[in-house]
């Protein structure tokens, strides 16, 4: 019997649990190793964050899906890794220490025969002096940082009731983040609340953002075709924002929040101030704290994982100027170069560089988002890992890996922009492929037939079924695997 560990249970560690039980049944053991005993859908963080769900409504507890399903799980974080073992003992193995209340802070050791990194981001508010919820300004990554920002703005909205001017700021919080359309989409469900609460005028609602356009998203911004016509993400981005008073600050990376005030650099180098009652921004990501040790001890941590963090799969990560960027840069197969029993999924492993072209401030400071790594192609990478541990557990070490490159994957993305069943908006975004290729597509690198953007109620609509769907599926309810990821 072999033993699966997984590190992490969000969306790509869940995903390639669910999918290994489902395929090895109780032939092998499957460990799944996170902190949180809650899973959580992270995208209607954002309608928790302005009051429209409940904490209760976005997560829900692992471990008695985990039972039913027989898979061991150990609320716990992941320490270091062992890949070659040490003295006593020859498998490759993870330090783990419970965060479980009932052992907090015991230590152990899982020892594996396959293991998938899938710990996500660690929020890095301390990249930026003064940013977040321990600091100056609010977040919604996570659903109790939803809840805070939820209970702030509502400070904001009866101060705007009793006549007060305000400024709400919600952006990105250094100049290297990613997710940059869940800026986006607070955004517009804060614009949008406001609205409904009869408070819209007394607002000034600011987008601040690391994208050198509007509708750059981290991907570099789309072309579409709509209705025989191209357009862009750019455009139709810009459009939104004039039609709803959203006045937007792009290029920036803020150098610190003090209480009530932004700092900022700006691409040409010059440096501003930004006042503010609200400000929700999001963290730049990197990788979470893990060791990584030989057999002999020596630490191999610079070995196996980037300097940012993440582990390095079977991406190129030779440096290389913008425009040799090449979309078979991109991983395939997702597992670690040195070790063949190790997998990196989701946003824990390590890009082989951006999507948008990278810029530096003439100070020499990086204001250009990091590539995004959003929920579906995240599933899908857990899935194709759990899919070449399944083939290799039956075919031996030959047998060949599934692939899932995100130079040839598509991405629908739907930001809402405001919740309600009759009022409501989002705007639905298709790509493909996620990584631009110029070969294939001349011009923009995307397909556009298969790349379009389209703002509407029913975009609401659809974003609320995935919002159940996908709880659903996580919940490994009957016809789980049916829902695609
Ligand atoms: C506010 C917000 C809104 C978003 N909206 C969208 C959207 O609308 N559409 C979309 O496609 N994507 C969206 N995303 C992105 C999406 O949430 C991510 O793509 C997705 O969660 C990545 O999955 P993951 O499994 O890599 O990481 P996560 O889902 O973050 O899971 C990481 C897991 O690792 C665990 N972990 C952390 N440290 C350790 C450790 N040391 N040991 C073991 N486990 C550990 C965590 O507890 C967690 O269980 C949004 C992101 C944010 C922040």
């Amino acid at each position: 019997m072999a033993r699966i560990v997984i590190l992490g249970a969000g969306i790509s560690g869940h995903t390639a649990a669910l999918h290994l039980q489902r395929q090895l049944k109780n032939k092998h053991e499957i460990v799944v190793v996170s902190p949180n005993s809650n899973w959580n859908w992270i995208p209607s963080n954002i309608w928790v964050g302005v009051g429209k769900m409940s904490k209760s409504q976005v997560t829900f507890p692992l471990a008695p899906i985990y039972r039913r399903k027989h898979i061991d799980f150990r609320q716990a974080k992941a320490v270091a890794i062992h890949p070659e073992g040490d003295a006593s003992e020859s498998k490759g193995f993870v330090d783990i220490v419970y965060t479980d209340p009932t052992k907090t802070g015991e230590e152990a050791t899982l020892t594996y025969d396959f293991l998938i990194v899938a710990t996500g981001p660690k929020l890095n508010f301390a990249a930026t002096p003064g940013l977040g919820p321990e600091g100056n300004s609010w977040s919604v990554c996570t659903a109790n940082h939803a809840e805070q920002s939820a209970a702030a703005l509502e400070g904001i909205i009866d101060a705007l009731k009793r006549g007060e001017r305000k400024t709400l700021v919600i952006g990105v919080g250094h100049g290297t983040c990613t997710c940059e359309g869940a800026a986006f989409e607070y955004t517009f469900n804060v614009e949008h609340e406001l609205r409904e609460r009869g408070v819209r005028d007394l607002a000034d609602v600011v987008y601040l953002s690391n994208e050198y356009d509007l509708g750059d998203l981290g991907v570099g911004g789309m072309i579409f075709a709509q209705n025989g016509f191209e357009t862009s993400s750019k455009l139709w981005t810009e459009s939104l924002f004039r039609e709803r008073g959203v006045r937007a600050i792009l290029r920036a990376h803020v150098e610190q929040v003090d209480p009530g005030v932004i700092h900022y650099e700006e691409l040409d180098g010059s440096r501003h101030t930004l006042d503010f009652d609200f400000a929700m921004l999001l963290p730049p990501f990197r990788g979470v704290e893990m060791k990584a040790y030989a057999k002999n001890g020596d630490d191999i941590t610079d070995e196996l994982f980037a300097p940012n963090g993440f582990l390095r799969v079977d991406a190129d990560y030779a440096s290389k100027p913008y425009d040799e960027w090449a979309p078979e840069d991109w991983p395939k197969t997702y597992q670690c170069p040195r070790y063949d029993n190790v997998f990196g999924v989701g946003i824990a492993f390590a890009p082989p560089h951006a999507i948008s072209e990278p810029r530096k401030s003439p100070n020499g400071t990086v204001i250009s988002p990091a590539p995004p790594r959003t929920g579906m192609p995240s599933g899908v990478m857990g899935r194709t890992v759990a899919l070449s541990i399944v083939e290799r557990l039956r075919h031996g070490d030959q047998a060949k890996l599934h692939t899932a490159s995100m130079a040839d994957m598509g991405a629908a993305c739907i930001a809402s922009a405001g919740t309600g069943l009759r009022q409501g908006s989002a705007a639905a975004i298709t790509m493909f492929p996620i990584i631009p290729d110029r070969r294939r597509f001349p011009g923009s690198g995307r397909d556009l037939k298969e790349t379009s953007g389209e703002i509407g109620l029913s975009g609401h609509w659809t974003k609320l079924l995935l919002h159940y769907l996908f709880i659903y599926k996580a919940k490994a309810r009957w016809g789980w695997f049916l829902i695609p990821e």
